[in-house]
C-alpha cells in the first residue's frame, strides 16, 4: 500500500489498484488499469531482459508468463515529480530484487508509460554506505585462478562494469590491448575534449571532482581513468590481447587464448563481455591508386593532432565529429585543411546539447536534488516508440532559432540535416551512433572559409600527389584522414570470436527504426546491448558515459544472478 500525500494521490491510487491485481494474480484487472496507448519498459525486474511491451496485449502476455514467478509486492510511490502529480518514481520488490520505477497516466487516469527496473538482488546487497566491512580484518583481494567474467576492453565502459562487478563479489578480469587504463584516450589526438558536460559523464561510484570543467580534456579523463582501475583495485590485464575465443557449449565456458607479454594463456570464463567500444574496428575505403599516393595516409582513430603539419595540405574525408575536430586543430596548427563532405551531417550548437541536458544534468539539476542515479532513471523512463514526438518539437525549435548559424554553414555549401526522422542528434546516436557533429567551434571556420570544403562529391581515386573527386575536379594533397567512422560491430564479434558467432549474435546497436543504417524490425531496444544475446555467455557493453554508467548496473545484476545460479528465466515475446 503506497503512503499517499495530497501530491501523490492520484499515483498511489494507481499504484495501489495495480498492486492489488498483481497481488491477487488478476492480470485482467492490471491490464485495465493501462490505457489504449501504453508502453511497459521492463529492465530485468519481470522479463530478465531489457524490453519495452507496447500494448495491452503484449503487456498481459509478459504478465502471463511471468508474474507467478516475479511475485511483485511493496508497490510504493517513492516521489512524485514536481510539476505533475500524473507521473512519478516509484519502488517495489520482486521475489529476487529490488525494483525501482517510474509511472506516467494519461488524462484518463490510466497508465501510458511504466518502467520496471532491478536495482538490487535480496541477500547480494553490495557492501557500500551502512553495509561496508569494517576494514581491520585482513584485506584478502585474492583472485580466483579463473575468472568467472572476462570483459575485454578497459576503456571507461570495461572498467566501470569491472567495478560493479568487483562490488558485487563476481571474480572478473579485464584485458586491454593497451599498456595503461586510459591510454584508449591519452593516444588520442591532442585536442580532444568530450563533448558531453561533466554531470552527464560521471562513472559508478566516483563522480569527478567538483571542480573539473564542465568539458574534460582526453587527458584528464585517461589519468581518471587509471586512477578508477586503482582505487576500484579492479583485476587488468594490459597489453594483453584476445587471440581466439571458442564457446565449449557442454561446458557452458568460453575458452579464451590471451597474449601478453610474448606469452599465452588460456582464460576458462564462463561470460565473455565485448566492451572494445561498440564503434568496432576503423572503416579505412578501399580508394582506387591508395598505393600509390606518396603522402602519409590514416584513420582519425590513429590522427597524431595538428603538430607539424603546418603549411601542409590535408585532405580530410569525413564530415562527422572526428573530423569536424581533426580540421579545426589542424587549422590552428597553420595546416592548409579541406573537408569533403560526401552526405549530410546533423550539426548541433554545444549550448544546445548543454540545453537539453540541462532539467537532469547540470549545476542546476543537482541543486534541485537531482542525483545522477535519478537523472538516469528518468532518462531510461522515456520509450523509444514516443522519442520522436517528444525530441522533434525540441529539435524544431532548435532549427528555427538557430536559423542564422545554419544559413550560414549552407552558404559555405555544408549540406546540414536534422535526422531521417527529425530527432536530431537524439535518434541518430541511438540508430547509427554518429552522423553528427556537436558544435566545439569547427562550424565558423567552415563558415568564414578558413577550413575548406568539398561537398556533395565522392573520392573517385588517390593519384601520387592527391586526391580526385567525382565531379572531374581534384586537390593536392601531402596527407590523408579518413574521418569515414567504424565498421558494423559484427565484424569485430567475427574477427574476435568467429563469423559464425557474428552472424548468430546479427546487429548490434539501433532500435530498428526502419530508416537509414537502422532497419526493422522494430525492436524498441538498443538491439543486443547490456541484454542477453543469442549466443549464450557472450554480452556486449558501451557506449558513451552516461549508456555504460546506467547499463553497466543492469549488466552486473544479470552476470552476478546467473553466478549465484539464482533462478533467471529470459522471457521471450511469441
Ligand atoms: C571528438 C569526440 C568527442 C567525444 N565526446 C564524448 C563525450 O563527450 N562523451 C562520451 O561519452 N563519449 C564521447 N566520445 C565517444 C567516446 O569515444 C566513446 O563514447 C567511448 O570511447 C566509448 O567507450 P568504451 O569504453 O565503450 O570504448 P573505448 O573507449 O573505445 O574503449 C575500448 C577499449 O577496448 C580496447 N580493445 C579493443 N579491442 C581490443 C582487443 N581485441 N583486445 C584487447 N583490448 C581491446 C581498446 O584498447 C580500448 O581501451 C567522443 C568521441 C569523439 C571522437
Amino acid at each position: 500500500m503506497s503512503m499517499a500525500t495530497p501530491q501523490t494521490a492520484k499515483l498511489a491510487a494507481w499504484l495501489d489498484a495495480f498492486s492489488h491485481a498483481l497481488g491477487t494474480g488478476n492480470i485482467a484487472q492490471a491490464i485495465a488499469l493501462f490505457g489504449d496507448q501504453c508502453f511497459w519498459r521492463d529492465q530485468l525486474a519481470f522479463t530478465w531482459d531489457l524490453q519495452t511491451l507496447e500494448g495491452r496485449e503484449s503487456i498481459q502476455a509478459m504478465l502471463g508468463a511471468t508474474l507467478a514467478t516475479v511475485q511483485p509486492s511493496a508497490w510504493t510511490v517513492t516521489e512524485a515529480a514536481q510539476r505533475d502529480a500524473s507521473e512519478g518514481l516509484i519502488a517495489f520488490d520482486t521475489a529476487l530484487g529490488r525494483c525501482e520505477g517510474y509511472v506516467r497516466l494519461a488524462g484518463d487516469g490510466r497508465a501510458q508509460v511504466l518502467l520496471t527496473s532491478l536495482r538490487e538482488l535480496k541477500g547480494f546487497e553490495e557492501p557500500r554506505g551502512p553495509r561496508r566491512v569494517s576494514g581491520l580484518e585482513s584485506h584478502s583481494d585474492v583472485q580466483a585462478e579463473q575468472p568467472y567474467v572476462l570483459i575485454i576492453g578497459g576503456g571507461h565502459s570495461g572498467l566501470g562494469l569491472a567495478a560493479r562487478l568487483k562490488m558485487l563479489g563476481v571474480p572478473t578480469v579485464v584485458i586491454d590491448r593497451h599498456a595503461r587504463p586510459g591510454d584508449n584516450w591519452r593516444t588520442r589526438y591532442a585536442s580532444l575534449h568530450l563533448h558531453d558536460p561533466v554531470w552527464f559523464d560521471h562513472m559508478p561510484y566516483l563522480p569527478f571532482p567538483d571542480h573539473w570543467p564542465v568539458f574534460a580534456s582526453k587527458d584528464q579523463i585517461g589519468d581518471w581513468l587509471e586512477s578508477y582501475a586503482r582505487i576500484m583495485e579492479l583485476d587488468i590485464a594490459s597489453s594483453a590481447q584476445c587471440v581466439s575465443a571458442t564457446y565449449d557449449e557442454a561446458a557452458g565456458a568460453w575458452q579464451v587464448r590471451i597474449a601478453q607479454a610474448g606469452r599465452e594463456r588460456m582464460l576458462r570464463p564462463k561470460h565473455v563481455v565485448l566492451a572494445t567500444g561498440v564503434s568496432g574496428e576503423p572503416n579505412i575505403p578501399a580508394l582506387p591508386g591508395a598505393s600509390e599516393f606518396a603522402g602519409q595516409q590514416h584513420h582519425s582513430a590513429a590522427h597524431p593532432g595538428g603538430e607539424g603539419f603546418a603549411g601542409r595540405k590535408v585532405v580530410v574525408l569525413g564530415a562527422n565529429n572526428s573530423a569536424h575536430d581533426i580540421c579545426a586543430d589542424l587549422f590552428e596548427h597553420g595546416a592548409d585543411v579541406t573537408m569533403v563532405q560526401r552526405s549530410s551531417t546533423h550539426v548541433v550548437r554545444l549550448q544546445r546539447v548543454l540545453e537539453f541536458l540541462q532539467p537532469l544534468y547540470s549545476e542546476e539539476a543537482s541543486a534541485r536534488g537531482i542525483t545522477t542515479e535519478r537523472a538516469d532513471l528518468l532518462r531510461a523512463a522515456l520509450p523509444l516508440r514516443l522519442m520522436p514526438a517528444v525530441v522533434r518539437p525540441a529539435i524544431e525549435r532548435v532549427a528555427h532559432e538557430d536559423s542564422a548559424f545554419y544559413e550560414q554553414l549552407a552558404a559555405a555549401g555544408f549540406k546540414n540535416d536534422f535526422g531521417a526522422d527529425g530527432t536530431g542528434i537524439v535518434g541518430k546516436a541511438m540508430r547509427n551512433g554518429g552522423g553528427y557533429y556537436i558544435d566545439t567551434g569547427a562550424s565558423a571556420l567552415i563558415a568564414n572559409g578558413s577550413i575548406r570544403l568539398k561537398a556533395g562529391v565522392d573520392v573517385s581515386r588517390l593519384d601520387r600527389t592527391g586526391v580526385v573527386f567525382s565531379d572531374g575536379s581534384r586537390l593536392e594533397a601531402d596527407c590523408i584522414v579518413y574521418a569515414t567512422g567504424f565498421r558494423p560491430f559484427s565484424d569485430t564479434i567475427a574477427k574476435l570470436i568467429s563469423p559464425e558467432v557474428a552472424h548468430r549474435v546479427g546487429r548490434v546497436w539501433g532500435y530498428g527504426a526502419g530508416l537509414e543504417g537502422d532497419p526493422g524490425p522494430w525492436e524498441g531496444e538498443l538491439r543486443n546491448m547490456w541484454k542477453p544475446t543469442p549466443q549464450p555467455g557472450l554480452w556486449i557493453h558501451g557506449g558513451n558515459f552516461q549508456w555504460s554508467r546506467r547499463n553497466s548496473l543492469l549488466l552486473a545484476l544479470q552476470l552476478k544472478a546467473r553466478f549465484e545460479d539464482l533462478p533467471v528465466s529470459v522471457y521471450r515475446p511469441r
